[in-house]
């Protein structure tokens, strides 16, 4: 029987799995490596692992004996049933007080049934949201885990030791209780969608509208990078925009104008529907996905539907492209604010208690949404903690002041030139929404008391619903 000497072991040698091993070898960690196709182990240790201290496994119950107490199994599997089958086969070979991660991209309804369950086991299950794709895995990613929280002191070092760094701090703190780490995975990349999308009608504007070129909107992009909205995909975006084909022409104009999508960013859609939550700016983003996928029917439109007769903006073009900035960053204060928004109403009914600073900093670095601006919101909950909406702190409150007629003006441009702003436009609609103290709802009552007798309340007697024969005489 070999030693225990392991400090983790890792299930799943796809691309995630070996980096995160690598990553966790490189700060000082024994990690014994396991995968399904146990062939893997063997090629891992003989070409990447090669000449480090990582182990291997042929078998689970090999892989469980090499590990230290409490044994700690992180699983980076395809989400679904893989990581139900692995539980199974683990839960025989472990005791009580033992650990398991799943750092996959699961849905946090999964993860809390799996959490359960463990726990009437003796068992401590984690959820853990990774984010950052290959290189963070390899690098430093950021790392959102959450579950049952004895398992947090013991697997507190790894993580926080090989997670991306915001300064000194890491990009990775305990989320909450059962699901609440895949949870803000799943906000994350929601959020991932609407910055993406935020940009890309950017991009549409200063294309189709101000006729620019590539050159110069990648100008532009690297300039936005050194202020306020300096980020990851600002910068990607830059580099994007000014990459030539072997022709010397611009890659980007030959790439098929039809997007994919995974799911994450659908599901918190879903999410915010279920749990009646506006967070209309990530769903406009999913939408955008799907409008965009219809190539061949917007092909036929497009020969069929007319759109203004004139396209192309005429006024000041470089004050147009300092309103867009502007624009940029107004709509994603509004997008992080309707994140937070979600979150805040799972914590509140799935009992979690989320640190919210905490999640702003855990994205800070290592991950796609990466951003100075995330610096910011760690500061607004540094600030006060309880803060019940992020557009009602004072730095977001001031900008979006600052920024909100370049922002109109945008907007209004936009649906005078028929060039789709979607999520720009729900942004500005909901900012308008959420400041009013009176909207047409009251209308909405009447109609359904008209038709369905569904009762209004009075706004002169609070909790006093009536009723009114709408076609009576009154
Ligand atoms: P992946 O392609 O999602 O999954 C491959 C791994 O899962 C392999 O180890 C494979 O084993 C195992 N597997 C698949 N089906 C299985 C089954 N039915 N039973 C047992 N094992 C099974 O790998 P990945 O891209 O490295 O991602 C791992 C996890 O991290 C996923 O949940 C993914 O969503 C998440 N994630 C990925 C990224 C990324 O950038 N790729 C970023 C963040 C999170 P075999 O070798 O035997 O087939």
């Amino acid at each position: 029987l070999a030693p225990a000497t392991a400090d983790i072991a890792l299930i799943g040698l796809a691309v995630m799995g070996q980096n995160i091993i690598l990553n966790m070898n490189d700060h000082g960690f024994v990690v014994c490596a396991y995968n399904r196709t146990v062939a893997k182990v063997d090629q891992f240790l003989a070409n990447e692992a090669k000449g480090t201290n990582i182990i291997g496994a042929h078998s689970m119950k090999e892989m469980v004996d090499s590990l230290k107490k409490p044994r700690r199994v992180m699983m980076l599997v395809k989400a679904g049933s893989a990581v139900d089958a692995f539980i199974d086969q683990l839960i025989p070979l472990l005791e009580k007080g033992d650990i398991i991660i799943d750092g996959g991209n699961s849905e946090y309804q999964d993860t809390r049934r799996r959490c359960q369950r463990l726990a009437e086991l003796g068992l401590l299950y984690v959820g853990s949201g990774v984010s950052g794709g290959e290189e963070g895995a390899r690098y430093g990613p950021s790392l959102m885990p959450g579950g049952h929280p004895a398992a947090w002191p013991h697997i507190k070092p790894i993580f926080q030791a090989i997670a991306a760094k915001s300064g000194s701090d890491p990009c990775c703190d305990w989320v909450g209780e059962d699901g609440a780490g895949h949870f803000v995975k799943m906000v994350h990349n929601g959020i991932e969608y609407g910055d993406m999308q935020l940009i890309c009608e950017a991009y549409h504007l200063m294309r189709d509208s101000l006729g620019m070129n590539h050159d110069e909107m990648s100008q532009v992009l690297s300039e936005w990078n050194s202020g306020e909205l300096d980020s990851f995909l600002i910068e990607i975006t830059a580099n994007i925009l000014k990459y030539k084909d072997s022709d010397g022409q611009p890659l980007l104009e030959k790439i098929r104008d039809a997007a994919g999508q995974k799911g994450t960013g659908k599901w918190t859609a879903i999410s915010a529907l279920d749990y009646g939550v506006p967070v209309t700016l990530i769903g406009e983003s999913v939408f955008a996905r799907c409008l965009s996928s219809l190539k061949d029917e917007r092909v036929t439109a497009s020969k069929h539907l007319k759109g203004p007769e004139n396209a192309k903006f005429s006024g000041d073009k470089k004050e147009f492209i300092e309103q867009i900035r502007q624009a940029l960053y107004a709509s994603k204060i509004v997008s992080y604010a309707q994140g937070f928004m979600l979150m805040r109403e799972a914590a509140k009914l799935f009992n979690w208690n989320l640190n919210y600073g905490g999640i702003a900093l855990m994205w800070r670095g290592g991950c796609i949404i990466r951003s100075v601006f995330l610096g910011n919101i760690k500061e607004a909950f540094d600030k006060q903690p309880d803060l019940s909406n992020l557009l009602l702190d004072d730095f977001f409150r001031e900008a979006i002041h600052r920024s909100q007629s370049a922002w109109r003006e945008v907007v209004a441009t936009a649906v005078r030139l028929g060039v789709p702003t979607p999520c720009f436009s729900t942004a500005l609609a909901f900012y308008d929404g959420f400041r009013s103290e009176r909207l047409p709802a009251n209308l909405l009552q009447a109609q359904r008391d008209y038709f369905g007798a569904h009762t209004y309340e009075l706004l002169s007697e609070p909790g006093k619903f009536v009723h009114t024969n709408w076609t009576g005489t009154g």
